[in-house]
């Protein structure tokens, strides 16, 4: 299975991922808040944020997020789609927002923007070799 990987060290935060994210799911719509990824902004540090599944409850167990020995609110850089957060939801009707990957096989328009290549596609080798595994068991049980 695909995956996008980031690396936050490479992002330059210019937001191309997050235009083209809403510019690809609506018509003619240049719109950050109606995108799948958000580019959370800290000073000179820039972390890409996908959105994830949505959750309908927030959470109880927030850790703190240190990065680089600077410590953050993990729900600033938490995936979901969740009640207690405003991003990630279609503006003014709270429908939670999900990054699809723009489509099936995959075809990540945010990718193609990210000159600095701080976003790339991936194979998720941990879910093909969880399988494989799987496999095998299943060969050596008959
Ligand atoms: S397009 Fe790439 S470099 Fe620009 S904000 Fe998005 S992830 Fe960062
Ligand atoms: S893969 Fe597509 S839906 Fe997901 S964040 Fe990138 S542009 Fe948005």
């Amino acid at each position: 299975m695909a995956k996008i990987k980031v690396d936050h060290t490479k992002c330059t935060g210019c937001r191309s991922c997050e235009l083209i994210c809403s510019l690809h799911h609506i018509d003619n719509t240049f719109n950050p808040k109606r995108a799948r990824i958000k580019v959370y902004i800290d000073g000179e540090h820039h972390y890409p944020v996908i959105a994830g599944p949505y959750t309908d409850a927030e959470c109880t167990a927030k850790n703190t997020v240190i990065i680089a020995g600077h410590e953050y609110d993990e729900c600033e850089l938490c995936r979901a789609s969740c009640p207690a957060k405003p991003v990630f939801k279609e503006p003014g009707e709270e429908i939670p927002l999900k990054c699809d990957f723009c489509g099936d096989p995959p075809d990540p328009q945010c990718i193609k923007v990210c000159v600095t290549e701080a976003l790339t596609l991936i194979e998720d080798t941990e879910d093909k070799e969880d399988k494989e595994d799987k496999e095998d068991k299943e060969d050596k049980e008959g």
